[in-house]
């Protein structure tokens, strides 16, 4: 079953204490759509400029990745550059270059409108009900945001959720969003908003899902060399919807390995600058270390 994913389609300028990598391939939904490819054919739907080439483009070439919606502008591409702390876990956005970016009305071609799985990047919340106004009838609807939009369009952004299935986000977020600092708490006050599971993004400390069923936690893989979190959470978005795309249910237990699949996906990403991981990345290897989730987490009943 086809995902349909919008978002950004970027250039990256990325710095960690290990090295520099300079206009390389980023954007959330490039992110996405190459780890959701492993499982189900993907929908991209985004905005480049006229400087996005081939060279840019080979990454999506070869994998299930519709790219007729994505659409070519004239001028300059999206263009972040972020700066990473010692440690990792935090960065700096130097700047943010939204360039064709900024004026991006997400346009849904005709054979996209079937999609049964949509995944909603992180955009203006309006942008994203238009985004659901132009399919048919999806199953499953999944959706990012971030701070900008939860203090700067905060209606707009509880009419968008009001039509989520799924909302994930870090734990800032979802502390802001909610206006409780107990998640738990914070996971009740934003699935009575719309959405039927909430999962909560804590960078190396993994993920927690909450749902009809309760919650659930997923540990981020242990890695001896972590090189760059970007896209990380993105990453995790598409091996999450990948497999549920791939399953006929998403019921709870299919939820759960959704979560641990996402993790794995998100756990390559991070070992590489950019895309470089993931486009070497083999189904064994993403088998292999889902296997190795189940021995991390496994412990026997009293
Ligand atoms: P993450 O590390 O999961 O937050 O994702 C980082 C990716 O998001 C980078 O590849 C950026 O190009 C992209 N990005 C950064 N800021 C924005 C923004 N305001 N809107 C859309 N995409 C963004």
């Amino acid at each position: 079953m086809s995902i349909l994913v919008v978002g950004s389609v970027a250039f990256d300028t990325v710095e960690t204490p290990f090295g520099r990598a300079e206009r390389v391939l980023g954007g959330s939904a490039s992110f996405f759509s190459v780890a959701a490819s492993f499982f189900a054919p993907v929908r991209l739907v985004a905005v480049v400029g006229s400087d996005f080439g081939d060279a840019q483009l080979k990454a999506f070439r070869g994998r299930d990745i519709d790219l007729t919606g994505l659409e070519r502008a004239d001028g300059p591409s999206f263009h972040w550059e972020g700066r990473y702390s010692y440690d990792l876990n935090s960065r700096d956005t130097i700047r943010t270059d939204l360039n064709v970016f900024e004026s991006f009305a997400p346009k849904i071609p005709a054979s996209y409108r079937d999609s049964e799985h949509v995944f909603l990047g992180n955009i203006h919340p309006k942008l994203q009900r238009e985004v659901l106004d132009q399919v048919d009838r999806p199953r499953l609807v999944a959706c990012d945001t971030m701070n900008f939009w939860i203090s700067g369009a905060p209606e707009e952004l509880r009419a968008t959720l009001a039509r989520v299935d799924i909302l994930l986000i870090n734990d800032g977020e979802a502390r802001e969003l909610s206006g409780e600092w107990n998640l738990v708490k914070a996971a009740r006050a934003i699935r009575a908003m719309g959405p039927r599971a909430l999962v909560v993004k804590k960078g190396e400390h993994g993920v927690l899902m909450f749902s009809e069923d309760g919650s659930f936690a997923a540990p981020a893989f242990p890695l001896e060399d972590v090189f760059d979190p970007t896209g990380a959470g993105d990453t995790f978005a598409g091996g999450f919807m990948g497999f549920l795309a791939s399953r006929r249910s998403a019921d709870d237990a299919t939820l759960r390995r959704a979560v641990v699949m996402g993790s794995t996906l998100a756990s390559f990403c991070v070992e590489a600058f950019s895309l470089d991981r993931l486009l070497r990345l083999t189904r064994t290897e993403i088998d292999e270390r889902y296997g190795l989730f189940k021995r991390l987490t496994h412990f026997e009943p009293l």
